[in-house]
């Protein structure tokens, strides 16, 4: 059967068996995980994986590689042809592991979608654009730290596995890739991630402006411990949370 890659479901497939090996050896998949992979497509990281696996279950959107991966399917994987962005990943009897070579386009609302689910979530191993990776382990004060990276720090561990080259897929993409492995924390420095998502969103409205600018109407210096002449960028995990909570007492009085 031919498929031609559809741009708009960010179709890149994998076709570089040593970086297949690589991330399924950074997945080190035991066989009693409940792994639940993103974006199966053609099947390049779902069958070598589900080699070491009792199930695999995969979430895929483009029902003609449904019909590719049905043909080629064990009685081991369950196919959801659904969208990953409204999928319900706490519908498992246990705590999933998620992968996948990721949709480009669809990334970030993505991630942000699955912080919804941590709590049913031990890890999450995902190709994406290097850029994105980059930003969202960076540190503060450096050019990549931005809304991302606090808001993905706050509730997992992260870390930039190995880059992966354009010519590893096809087609090609225009940019490099990365694996990122996000591990869920287990004590996050906060419980609930709408207030914190509020203000990140805010301080780093305009990323040129100090803080005092952006939290205008929100918080002033009388108001805060946290130094409001300074940008956004050069804030902890742990400033922001402070910054958070005397943003809440605010609303609260
Ligand atoms: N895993 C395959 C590989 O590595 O060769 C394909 C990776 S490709 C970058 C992304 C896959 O995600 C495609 O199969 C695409 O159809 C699928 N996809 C795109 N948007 C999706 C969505 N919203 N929900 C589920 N799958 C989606």
């Amino acid at each position: 059967m031919v498929h031609k890659p559809r741009k708009r479901f960010g179709q890149n497939f994998l076709v570089d068996d040593q970086v297949i090996n690589q991330i399924v050896s950074t997945i080190a998949p035991k066989s009693n995980d409940i792994i639940v992979e993103i974006g199966p497509g053609k099947g390049a990281l779902t069958f070598p994986l589900a080699e070491y696996l009792d199930h695999l279950y995969v979430i895929e959107i483009d029902r003609d590689l449904i019909s590719i991966l049905s043909s080629k399917n064990s009685h081991k994987i369950t196919i959801y042809n659904s969208d990953a962005l409204t999928f319900d990943f706490d519908q498992f009897s246990s705590k999933i592991r998620v992968v996948g070579n990721l949709p480009y386009n669809i990334s970030s609302p993505l991630l942000f979608h699955l912080l919804n689910f941590r709590s049913n979530i031990v890890d999450m191993t995902f190709m994406l654009q290097k850029e994105v990776v980059e930003r969202i382990v960076a540190s503060p004060g450096s050019k990549s730290y931005g809304r991302i990276s606090v808001i993905i720090q706050a509730f997992f561990d992260t870390e930039l596995m190995f880059t992966v080259p354009k010519e590893s897929f096809d087609p090609q993409p225009k940019i490099e890739s990365a694996i990122l492995y996000l591990k869920t924390k287990k004590d996050p420095l906060v419980q609930n991630s709408k207030p914190l998502e509020n203000i990140v969103k805010l301080a780093f409205s305009h990323r040129r402006k100090t803080l005092k600018n952006c939290l205008k109407l929100a918080l002033n210096q009388s108001q805060t411990q946290i130094d409001l002449s300074q940008r956004a960028e050069m804030l902890s995990l742990e400033n922001f949370v402070t910054l958070m909570n005397d943003y809440e007492k605010q609303n609260r009085n």
